[in-house]
């Protein structure tokens, strides 16, 4: 540790709390003793985090009494940023109003620049407090090493004042936002903060101050990539109110921080349409010192719980298997074991269905006790909802109505028939085990020149009429087991002729793959359906083969489906993954169902489309842009499943503004966004501010605002999904010139340089990373699709979709961490170079991990030294990276796959794709063109960069 330096200097900004906190009263002098009559300064570290706020809480209760003062400190990296400083004023502000309402203490604030720890350590021998308090981040291997420097060093290093380290409470959620923000070498102060941001709203924007041009001086930022923003809608929230929203009478968007009130009139004024509603007489009370909880400062993510949910009951969820069974017999019996273990998890209360299918579909009568019942169904014609009801002889007791849509026990069905297929779990145990027993490896073994007869879509589109005449708006889910590729009826992807190979990106390319486009167009025919009736489909896919998730793709996405893909039923990719699903519990998926997604934006701003796991709604109105991406041309979306980590991509447009009128110019210089979700339990509204602007501004002081509002991480996963989308839907689309371009564009715009001298190019720190991410995202899956199958690319990118910025940048840019004997684990750059003989690696792809063992410590395990007493440290370096990598694997879904593998082992390819392949060694650039080549290094791209720029 680096002593403490006495004479540096901190810029420090005071932060001016809140008036809703009334004075705190004079403690009652003559019954205090000495100490007690002072009141006592007591420092408290903040940040974002949950160990910071649970150090808090903790200071609350167990320490802080009447007549204290707490001293609360944020380290930021700069005080300048006002991005920054609004966060933590907002932080602070709510901490203030806790500490004044839990425990009668008044607070002070301030924001200091500089490293956590020797800012509280400064801050300490200012006010010689009676304590310093703060949070840690635990105590296991991976955290204490990456998190717990701070805490480490004021233990070490302040000497004003006793250090109290309040040790963390394990929340598995929040440590995985934690965890990965310290982890990576790659991630600058500002980034932390961002991720701060993503914890707190679960909203991360690459633009936090929007571009757009008030003078004719100010060129608008014409980037390629747009104001946007990744949200997710159930990331935990702070508040919860036991009452409906109060929407604005013209527009529908809910009262927020944001709204102004009008406390004589009684009246409040919306931000997005400038209309003024009066407060109905449940407000009464308000004033400017009784606010009620969404209009605090604070209160940018506030979570309503409606009416309908505390009085009725939620129904039970639905869980529909449809279970492919032209399977190897050892292929079989491993699906039915995780099928098992899946049935063992399903709570009592839900209902559970099956159908199986190989060249025919079965539909189990899972209610008749007796004996195995079962009724067929061909698979190479598809059903309609009405076959499909004769054929089930749903009508037999009761005949079937002359007129209207059959909509379950509500319209047209009976209790008793609907039970016949889909009984609760509780009361079919014994049958569906016995069923699944009884399940064989499919009857018509396949010719040996010949792929078996499976009919997958015929399979999904009867489960989706099943559930669609049954259960209704339910939250219900196809969970597809599929383990090879579709070869009868609609949405087969290929014949049933071995010789004929099953398409590949070159053939869908050159549109030579012959049933690709009639399979898309058959699972957008069922994703419409199912959208429709608010089911979810899920597809586990475990095959060497490819199965059709290409084509697939459509109805999962836009139904919030999961995708699981795996080499195997036996892998524990499948197997983890489906256990997590139905797991309660510390790694509990939150799932959640029938959700409704909706947003308003203040005047200036409209919305292209989402692109994420959702369906338009087709909402069409002011708010919608003339031109869509992804689901678009609306302002509401369905998400029929979404759970705790689903992050969608908004995408807006800036409106161009020719107006002259000075008054609509400073009311639209204020952007305002608010998220609105439905799900059927809980209603949540988001109201964001986001944007400053003052039009009097020079040029650079505009550029630097510009600046400090950019999320280079957000910028990055918004490029990976929008490249993924246009690569998708744009034939022409060249991937890599276009994010050279934004590159380009970007860097030469907000870096330093002098004309024609490549080696004066500096970037302000807020995108320093970000050419480097553009390096690794042309070279991500995501763009280099050829090395994947159709499959794979719609796997990866379907996964990319629907995850928060902090998870999808481990995609783009794997993460390395060395392990050695002599220090602690670090993070190192993700290069050939940080190979050595006496490290062990551990990388994270995302989608894959890899357990790489240096030639020294492969040799020294195959030689048992670590079965020797006398090599404990062997042991325990060996050990390391493993509990390392479970802690990435049960916080993540769908379970990575682990590879563990040795220097020059066949393996260590996992590995060494990922690297970038060090500066030496490569040829001589190609310069003079805008597009680089595929395979240069980091420095070779970097270095072509700057030249590009100063030209
Ligand atoms: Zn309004």
């Amino acid at each position: 540790m680096e002593p403490l330096m006495e004479d540096e200097e901190f810029s420090i900004r005071e932060v001016v709390l809140p008036s809703l906190i009334p004075v705190v009263p004079e403690p009652e002098l003559e019954r205090e003793d000495g100490e007690r009559r002072r009141g006592r300064d007591v420092i408290i570290a903040v940040d974002h985090g949950p160990n910071s706020k649970h150090a808090f809480d903790w200071a609350l209760v167990h320490f802080c009494r009447l007549a204290d003062t707490i001293h609360l400190v944020h380290a930021v990296s700069s005080v300048k940023n006002d991005v920054v400083y609004e966060m933590s004023q907002a932080l602070m502000e709510k901490l203030a109003v806790e500490a004044f309402q839990v425990a009668m203490v008044k607070s002070v604030a301030r924001v200091v620049e500089g490293e956590a720890g020797k800012v509280i350590c400064k801050e300490a021998e200012r006010l010689k407090p009676a304590a310093v308090i703060m949070g840690t981040r635990g105590r296991s291997l991976v955290r204490s090493v990456l998190q717990g420097s701070v805490s480490e060093y004021c233990f070490h290093n302040c000497k004003s004042a006793p250090v109290i380290i309040v040790p963390g409470k394990a929340e598995a959620g929040d440590e995985s936002i934690a965890f990965d923000r310290t982890l990576s070498v790659r991630k600058s102060p500002s980034m932390a903060e961002f991720a701060e941001l993503e914890a707190q709203d679960g909203v991360r924007m690459p633009w936090n101050i929007i571009p757009v041009a008030t003078t004719k001086d100010h060129q608008p930022i014409d980037s390629e990539i747009p104001v946007s923003a990744i949200y997710t809608p159930l990331a935990p929230s702070t508040s919860l109110l036991p009452y409906a929203p109060l929407r604005c009478r013209t527009c529908r968007s809910v009262l927020n921080p944001y709204s102004v009130v009008d406390f004589s009139a009684s009246t409040w004024g919306c931000p997005f349409c400038f209309n003024r509603n009066p407060f109905p007489s449940t407000y009464s009370s308000i004033s400017d010192t009784n606010l009620p909880p969404e209009l605090f400062p604070h209160s940018t993510t506030v979570e309503y719980l409606s009416d309908s949910s505390s009085s009725s009951s939620s129904p039970p969820p639905v869980f529909l298997f449809v279970v492919d069974t032209c399977l190897f017999s050892d292929e079989l019996d491993f699906l039915r074991s995780s099928l098992f273990q899946a049935l063992d998890l399903i709570p009592d209360a839900s209902v559970v269905g099956l159908i199986a299918f190989d060249s025919l579909v079965r539909v189990y009568e899972l209610g008749f006790p007796h004996c195995t019942k079962s009724y067929f169904f061909h698979g190479n014609k598809d059903c309609s909802k009405d076959q499909l009801l004769d054929q089930l002889s749903f009508f037999v007791k009761s005949p079937k109505p002359s007129s209207g849509v059959i909509a379950g026990v509500r319209d047209g069905l009976s209790a008793e028939d609907i039970a016949r297929f889909l009984p609760p779990a509780s009361d079919c145990q014994f049958t569906l085990h016995s069923v699944l027993e009884e399940l064989g490896s499919s009857q018509w073994p396949a010719a040996p020149d010949h792929r078996p007869g499976r009919c997958t879509g015929v399979a999904l589109r009867i489960a989706a009429c099943l559930l669609g005449a049954c259960f209704p708006g339910a939250a219900a889910r196809i969970m597809a087991f599929i383990g090879g590729p579709s070869t009868l009826g609609p949405g087969a992807i290929v014949s049933r002729e071995l010789s004929e190979p099953i398409r590949s990106h070159k053939d869908i390319g050159k549109d030579s793959a012959p049933y690709y486009q009639e399979a898309v167009e058959f699972y957008e025919k069922l994703a419409k359906q199912l959208v429709h009736q608010g089911h979810v489909l899920d597809v586990f896919a475990s095959s060497v083969d490819q199965v059709g998730i290409a084509e697939m793709k459509v109805a999962v996405e836009q139904t919030g489906g999961f995708v699981v893909l795996a080499e195997s039923f036996g892998h524990s990719v499948f197997r983890e993954s489906l256990k997590r699903v139905f797991q309660s519990g510390e790694n509990d998926l939150g799932l959640s169902s029938c959700g409704i997604f909706e947003i308003n934006c203040s005047k200036g701003v409209k919305v292209q489309g989402v692109i994420g796991p959702c369906a338009s709604l087709e909402k069409k109105g002011p708010l919608c842009s003339d031109t869509g991406i992804g689901q678009g041309h609306t302002s509401a979306w369905k998400m029929c499943g979404l759970d705790k980590s689903t992050s969608v991509c908004l995408v807006f447009e800036i409106a161009k503004r020719e107006t002259a009128d000075v008054v609509l110019q400073s009311q639209i210089n204020q952007f305002y966004f608010q998220f609105l979700t439905y799900t059927q339990m809980v209603k949540r509204g988001s109201g964001l501010q986001l944007f400053q602007e003052d039009g009097s501004w020079e040029l650079k002081t505009y550029r630097q605002e510009l600046t400090n509002g950019f999320d280079q991480e957000a910028a990055a996963v918004v490029m990976a999904r929008l490249i993924s989308f246009k690569m998708e839907t744009q034939p022409e689309f060249n991937p890599q010139r276009w994010a050279d371009k934004a590159l380009v564009n970007l860097c030469s715009r907000f870096g330093e340089y002098q004309k024609g001298n490549a080696s004066s190019f500096n970037l302000p720190s807020q995108l320093s990373n970000f050419p480097q991410f553009v390096f690794h995202l042309r070279r991500s899956q995501f763009v280099q699709v050829f090395n994947n199958s159709p499959d794979e690319t719609a796997y990866f990118r379907m996964i990319l979709n629907r995850e928060n910025v902090s998870n999808s940048i481990v995609m783009i840019q794997p993460s390395l961490v060395s392990f050695t004997f002599n220090s602690q684990p670090e993070p190192i750059p993700l290069d050939v170079a940080s190979i050595a003989a006496d490290r062990i690696l551990l990388l994270d792809a995302y989608f894959t991990l890899v357990i790489f063992h240096g030639a020294t410590i492969a040799q020294w395990r195959k030689a048992g030294y670590h079965h020797q007493p006398e090599h404990q440290a062997l042991v325990h370096l060996l050990q390391s990276p493993r509990d390392y990598s479970d802690t990435i694997i049960n916080e993540r879904f769908p379970i990575p796959r682990l590879v563990i593998c040795d220097q020059y082992g066949s393996q260590a390819r996992f590995l060494l794709a990922k690297l970038n392949p060090s500066s030496d060694g490569n040829g001589p650039f190609s310069g003079g063109s805008n597009v680089f080549t595929d395979d240069v290094s980091l420095s070779v791209f970097l270095d072509h960069l700057r030249r590009l720029i100063v030209h």
